[in-house]
């Protein structure tokens, strides 16, 4: 998808750890320390308890599409066009949302299995991103 020159997210104080997991090839989960409610994406505070104490998770990666878009325009620098950006309900039941690689924008379906994997692009930068399942682990 991108290769490089993606427009890279902000880090901070409650992101930063995802992005540092992400980047050492996990995608994280946040876990409320109290009521183990996961959520993401990563904030402060458990909303079911208001819990500022957390933990994470690996996820399993696997998960449905519920939603997707094709972008095919405005087009940034370093990405390539269409664009398929989906919305997965992950089977621990959290939702995110990321790009789609390794599929023809016409296959793109609701309900398709799909698998997380850590995409690192020429500059070094890792994300996570789907790709429809095969049964392989990120
Ligand atoms: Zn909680």
């Amino acid at each position: 998808m991108a290769t490089t020159g993606r427009i890279k997210p902000p880090l901070g104080h409650d992101n930063k750890w995802w992005w540092d997991q992400v980047a050492a090839g996990t995608l994280a989960l946040q876990r409320c320390s109290q009521c183990h409610t996961l959520r993401h994406p990563p904030r402060p505070m458990c909303g079911e308890c208001q819990s500022l104490s957390w933990d994470s998770i690996p996820a399993s990666g696997r998960g449905t599409v519920a939603s997707f878009t094709i972008l095919h325009h405005p087009q940034f620098p370093g990405y390539q066009y269409p664009l398929i950006i989906v919305l997965v309900d992950l089977e621990e039941g959290l939702r995110i949302t990321a790009g789609l690689s390794d599929c023809d924008p016409a296959d793109v379906a609701f309900d398709m299995a799909v698998e997380a994997y850590i995409h690192e692009d020429a500059d070094g930068f890792r994300i996570p991103m789907f790709r429809p399942a095969t049964g392989r682990k990120i």
